[in-house]
């Protein structure tokens, strides 16, 4: 699917790489925040902008800008709006802002008013201090109903939480009071990550060490998720993702534009991008990328992605859509038609209720989100 990048506005993801402590659980690339280890980040970030635009100058059209990280609320605002001065955007472009519930301040909301933040996505993960202690999150779940109202009070309404199931010594009982508590402060967006932890991590020592009870069993993770999605159903929000709910019409644009296989531009330590037909990621190391910048390279490591590739690409991230994926597009753009190519597999999925056809589109049914990859591994 080679697509004119001058016919279309990018999605931009920007890493900021720096917080104030490492969460036990993370496996993000972060480093230890300074302040002048931030400035000069910031000089490498511009750099590689501008690198970007003299080779493409037509991706500083863009439709969204995610600020992710790392805590990049750790950002002042002036810098913000100097990073998206570098594009430009129509009125409904979204500029979101991942931000950590501690950087929450009158002072802060209303520097961001100055820039063109228009959602924030607050990393609260659990509403039960308890949980927030084993995650190493430093705020108090009882500040957060304010810090909503304050956001509130400075006009953000398009606010995400973020929300971790599947922790060591969780229950149903503790979830549904967690979603109540959310429910509660009624933000347009909620994502539920399963906690999914790397041998390697302290959270995964702990455990091991017997010193924080074991992760729940399969069987309970598949309740919790069900649970998830059924109080968020009857609460009105919509299930557009696997993972990810909103009230009507706040679905994230800029992660729609993962889901639906479109372009995006990655800028950042450790960002990935993909410029069709090229994938690529950037060193996870500051040292690396600021070598690369200084060379005057972008892209490194840059893999073409083949037409196979992509058609798998467009299938694993577009069944991650409640809607689905669109057979007549698959047909149009890569000339493949998956119900030739899979015609026994989707027979298979059919008859065990794992799928569903509605028009032109295929989708997975309820009760196959929870095991996803497993249908998806079947038709890639
Ligand atoms: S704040 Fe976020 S990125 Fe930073 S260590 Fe914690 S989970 Fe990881």
């Amino acid at each position: 699917m080679e697509q004119d990048i001058s016919s279309r506005q990018i999605a931009v993801y920007l890493h900021i790489p720096f917080c104030l402590t490492h969460c036990g659980y993370c496996t993000f690339f972060s480093v230890h925040y300074s302040k002048s280890s931030l400035e000069l980040y910031l000089q490498y970030l511009h750099k590689e902008i501008d690198l970007f635009f003299q080779y493409h100058p037509d991706l500083a059209y863009a439709k969204s800008i995610y600020f992710g990280g790392g805590t990049p609320s750790l950002l002042r605002a002036e810098d913000i709006a100097e990073l998206c001065a570098h594009f430009n955007f129509a009125e409904e472009a979204e500029i979101t802002l991942e931000i950590n519930p501690l950087q929450i301040t009158k002072n802060y909301l209303s520097a961001l008013k100055n820039t063109p933040v228009n959602r924030l996505s607050i990393g609260i993960q659990s509403m039960d201090n308890e949980e927030l202690n084993l995650l190493d999150r430093k705020h108090k779940a009882e500040q957060i109903k304010d810090k909503i109202e304050l956001c509130r009070q400075f006009g953000f309404n398009n606010i995400s939480f973020d929300l971790i199931y599947g922790l060591p010594g969780s229950s149903l009982k503790k979830l549904k009071d967690n979603l109540i508590q959310f429910l509660y402060v009624k933000p347009e967006h909620i994502s539920c990550y399963l906690l999914t932890l790397d041998s390697d991590t302290p959270l995964a020592a702990k455990i091991k060490k017997g010193k924080v009870p074991p992760l729940p069993a399969d069987s309970l993770l598949a309740e919790e998720y069900e649970l998830i999605c059924s109080e968020l159903n009857r609460a009105g929000y919509e299930q557009y993702e696997i993972s990810n709910f909103c009230l009507p019409g706040k679905q994230s644009k800029h992660n729609l534009c993962y889901w639906k296989s479109m372009p995006y531009l990655g800028l950042g330590a450790s960002a990935s991008g993909f410029l069709p037909p090229y994938r690529y990621t950037n060193p996870s190391n500051l040292y690396d990328y600021y070598d690369h910048v200084e060379k005057g390279l972008i892209m490194p490591e840059a893999e073409s992605c083949s037409s196979k590739q992509m058609i798998a690409d467009f299938i694993m991230m577009g069944l991650r859509l409640t809607e689905g994926i669109d057979l007549n597009e698959l047909k149009n753009h890569f000339n493949y038609d998956l119900e030739e190519d899979k015609g026994l597999q989707l027979e298979k999925l059919y008859s065990l209720g794992m799928i569903e056809k509605n028009g032109s589109y295929l989708s997975l049914s309820t009760k196959a989100l929870f095991v996803s990859n497993t249908i998806i591994g079947e038709l890639i």
